[in-house]
């Protein structure tokens, strides 16, 4: 009997302390909830000291094969659209391209190049393609070729974009491209290059991290950056760096600081990134706290992801508002950071939960062609326009491989093939670790240096079983590490055919440390429930989950091709030729009950992220709900209040997994019929607009057509429905109009102010006035009784009839603070 120790070290927060381990029969098996730090790893690079010792260390680059589906995933963006997008990206033209060129002159210098070779190169290392490896290679050297003297490298237009400074931007992107290119090749050019631009980045004035908006708010991954280059070259100066990028950049340590969907997924580690320097317990919490904060807020829905369609807005948390397919890689690149830094199983969940529910629906079943936004409840894949439903207007929500989608387009390209290279770590006591679990084979040394080959067989996640075979030149002892995911109550073990008692805890590692040799083989078995989730905060909906994958609505998908730009590439909408408006009708007791799991028989598909091809499904019991139907911008109506009244008859449903479903309902309504259950109304379908709202300024995240949208403020710091505000203009004379389509009368109107006093910086006005619209000028309206500024109440101004096509507010904001409007009502006379 023996207990595993874990070192005390009282920085480490929550999770890296110390804690009570389970104690184990056999004694070379033990389960941990946290990782010794006492060691380092003697094979792979790790934290250099001074920063925090590393739990798990990324394998070289090519050590990890992949197999399985996720090698079809791979093989799949090869021949698809990643694999093939200089014929037709205009940023990817060699010839163009101020990347490509030695003096840094050409054309389309910034984010999408280094955004697509991110994931391509890293694709070929992964797949070991000369031809894409070549292709990649031919970027990089140009990249290199370009370096000046001073270090700086590529576009030199970037030098002086901001506003005459540089924007850094871009090049963080870029060194991602090296910093991988350098794992798969070892090519120590990478190295100076590196080290040469950091040193320029290091002369800069510290005001420079703070410059701009990408930048400011991206630079953690400048500090990742500086670290990986400082675990290699030890030169001092790059913690001096690191330390005045996150002193000058945006406050992610303090807050979310910023709503954009992928800055969130990027931004929201920046703090715990920068825990390895400082070892500052807040710093450590703080992606945990930023996370926790987004999804509470945001991501009341299955599938991992959340309501960020280009920002996440006030009052839109409805699971048909989505995110971002940037916003989706970038999460599960963070998510794989933070494993390594924290060492924290948590975090590879959340990476499985987002890479099996969202990614593959992202993109279609070949690859071909990927849309901006995902979304949990999506039944209608058309090309118009969402907005105001969607924050974007334009195309959002068909597959394209074209520049409609141009960021995602390109940065598409590194979420499967990182996936694939974080699925073993090596750990600190010399050992490996299985975080990500995947078909696939890795190569790495351990214990005494011997190299073992894992073979890992699984079609996880759509089995709960995985056999590892273990293949080694001579007996070797080390530990091998097996995540225990948090829906996992039961894991069982055997080694070489024989069962292993163990008792491991969700959210934990068993690790089996022994002898290990040749032939060896383990297999772990987790045993997936299936699982009901109710979601409170979005009218008490419900999610069905089994293991890490939940569970969408089987709906027929009709994809139509549309638009002729090429003859070789495809534009697809995918309509609805079954109904979704069903509520789940749940054994009431015990709601995981009402579902029957199916397995299709035989081998696995090739691409099992399809309808057709899914394994697994689960048939559940539903009732339509007659007067949930698509929206006027045919998106699915919100939910309404759950449990739903329905008469209709009772009808069997099929569930596929949600990341199978490029048409779902993921968050359904239940079916009541006591008295708590409720009689859903149409979503309204109002007339076209009657007038039209234009502004002096509006806050990005916020929206004009909030102003006349209807909805009743409970107050004026209700932050739960949409409003207008003129943030970050503050103490100016600010204006709001709506201009009518037709002449009206009008005598009276109502404003009801936005007050965020506590929360923001955003007051009543000190006065207003009202203008109208007579020819083509702007006359104030007379005789007004008043013109108020109460907080918590509709603000209403009679006066004398008039007779216009347009209406003004004029607000002077009070000094120092700006202001906005949740509600602005002119009653049809
Ligand atoms: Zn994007």
């Amino acid at each position: 009997m023996k207990t595993r120790r874990v070192r005390d070290f009282a920085a480490l927060g929550f999770w890296l302390q110390s804690v009570a381990l389970t104690t184990f029969a056999a004694d070379q098996i033990s389960v941990v909830q946290s990782l010794s730090l006492a060691t380092t790893n003697r094979f792979y690079v790790a934290n250099r000291a001074p920063l925090t010792p590393s739990p798990f260390v990324k394998l070289p680059i090519g050590s990890i094969t992949p197999k399985g589906w996720l090698r079809h995933q791979l093989e799949l963006e090869r021949d698809g659209m990643i694999g093939h997008l200089k014929e037709i990206s205009p940023w990817l033209d060699f010839q163009k391209s101020a990347w490509a060129s030695k003096e840094g002159k050409g054309e389309r210098g910034w984010e999408e190049m280094p955004y697509w070779l991110k994931g391509y190169g890293d694709l070929g290392y992964v797949l070991r393609d000369e031809a894409i490896i070549a292709e990649a290679k031919k970027w990089i050297e140009a990249a290199m070729a370009s370096q000046r003297e001073d270090g700086w490298f590529g576009p030199r237009e970037l030098l002086t974009s901001l506003n005459g400074k540089p924007d850094l931007w871009p090049h963080m992107v870029m060194l991602n491209i090296l910093q991988s290119y350098y794992e798969f090749s070892g090519d120590r050019r990478v190295l100076d290059v590196m080290t040469r631009y950091m040193r320029w980045e290091n002369a800069l004035p510290a005001t420079a991290f703070g410059e701009g908006y990408w930048p400011k708010i991206r630079a953690g991954d400048n500090i990742e950056s500086a670290f990986w280059l400082y675990n290699r070259t030890g030169e001092p100066w790059l913690l001096d760096l690191a330390k005045k990028i996150h002193a000058n950049m945006a406050r992610w340590d303090t807050d979310v600081i910023n709503w954009h969907n992928v800055n969130i997924a990027q931004g929201f580690r920046a703090g715990t990134v920068f825990w390895m320097q400082s070892k500052d317990p807040k710093h450590l919490m703080s992606a945990e706290r930023n996370y926790t904060k987004v999804m509470e807020m945001y991501g009341q829905f299955p599938g991992g992801g959340f309501v960020g369609d280009e920002n996440s807005r006030p009052g839109y948390v409805d699971p048909r508002g989505g995110i971002e397919t940037c916003g989706i890689v970038e999460f599960t690149h963070s998510f794989q950071m933070l494993t390594k830094i924290t060492g924290n199983p948590l975090w590879a969940d959340r990476c499985e939960e987002i890479a099996f529910n969202s990614f593959p629906a992202s993109m279609t079943p070949d690859q071909k062609g990927l849309h901006y936004i995902t979304s949990a409840n999506q039944v209608q894949l058309d090309r118009h326009n969402k907005a105001p439903g969607i924050q974007n207007s334009g195309t959002m929500f068909s597959y394209s491989p074209f520049e409609v989608y141009r960021c995602c387009q390109h940065n598409g390209s590194h979420g499967w093939p990182y996936y694939a290279e974080e699925l073993w770590l090596a750990t600190a006591d010399n050992g490996l670790c299985a975080s990500l679990y995947a078909a696939s084979e890795v190569s790495a040394k351990v214990g005494d240096g011997t190299t073992v080959k894992i073979t890992e067989e699984t079609d996880y996640p759509f089995s709960e079983t995985i056999t590892f075979k273990l293949t080694l030149p001579k007996p070797s002892t080390f530990p091998i590490y097996l995540r225990v995911p948090r829906w996992c109550e039961q894991a069982a073990l055997t080694i070489n055919g024989k069962s292993a008692r163990v008792k491991a805890k969700p959210l934990s590692y068993i690790v089996v440390n022994r002898e290990w040799k040749d032939g060896d083989s383990i297999g772990l078995q987790m045993p997936m429930k299936i699982a009901v989730r109710k979601w409170t905060k979005n009218k008490d909906s419900v999610s069905v989950d089994r293991g890490p994958l939940s569970f969408a609505l089987a709906i027929k998908e009709r994809r139509a091709k549309y638009g002729d730009r090429n003859a070789n590439w495809s534009e697809w909408e995918v309509f609805a030729d079954s109904s979704w408006n069903y509520g789940l009708v749940l054994d009431a007791r015990n709601p995981a009950k009402s579902f029957r799991l199916e397995r299709k028989p035989g081998p696995l598909a090739v691409q099992p992220f399809t309808p057709e091809t899914s394994p697994i499904s689960l048939k559940a019991k539903a009732r339509k709900i007659p007067t949930w139907q698509l929206d006027r911008l045919n998106m699915v109506g919100a939910l309404q209040q759950s449990p739903a009244k329905s008469t209709e008859l009772v009808e069997e449903v099929t569930l596929i997994p949600m990341g199978a479903a490029r048409l779902r309902i993921s968050s359904f309504p239940t079916i009541g019929s006591g008295p708590d259950a409720r009689e859903w109304v149409e979503p309204p379908k109002p007339k076209p607009a009657a007038f039209k709202t234009t502004a002096s300024h509006c806050y990005e995240s916020d929206t004009k057509d909030a102003l006349s949208d209807g909805l009743e403020p409970a107050n004026s710091n209700d932050r739960d429905i949409p409003r207008f505000t003129w943030w970050p203009h503050k103490g100016s004379t600010e204006w709001v109009q709506y201009d009518f389509a037709q002449p009206r009368k009008v005598l009276r109107v109502s404003v009801y102010w936005f007050d965020d006093t506590g929360a923001g910086s955003c007051r009543v006005p000190q006065s207003w006035r009202l203008l109208y619209k007579t020819g083509d000028d702007w006359k104030p309206v007379m005789g007004a009784d008043e013109f108020g500024v109460k907080m918590d109440a509709w603000n209403r101004v009679s006066f004398p009839a008039i007779t216009t096509t347009g209406l003004r507010i004029e607000a002077q904001l009070r000094p120092e603070v700006s202001g906005g409007i949740l509600e602005w009502r002119v009653p049809e006379e």
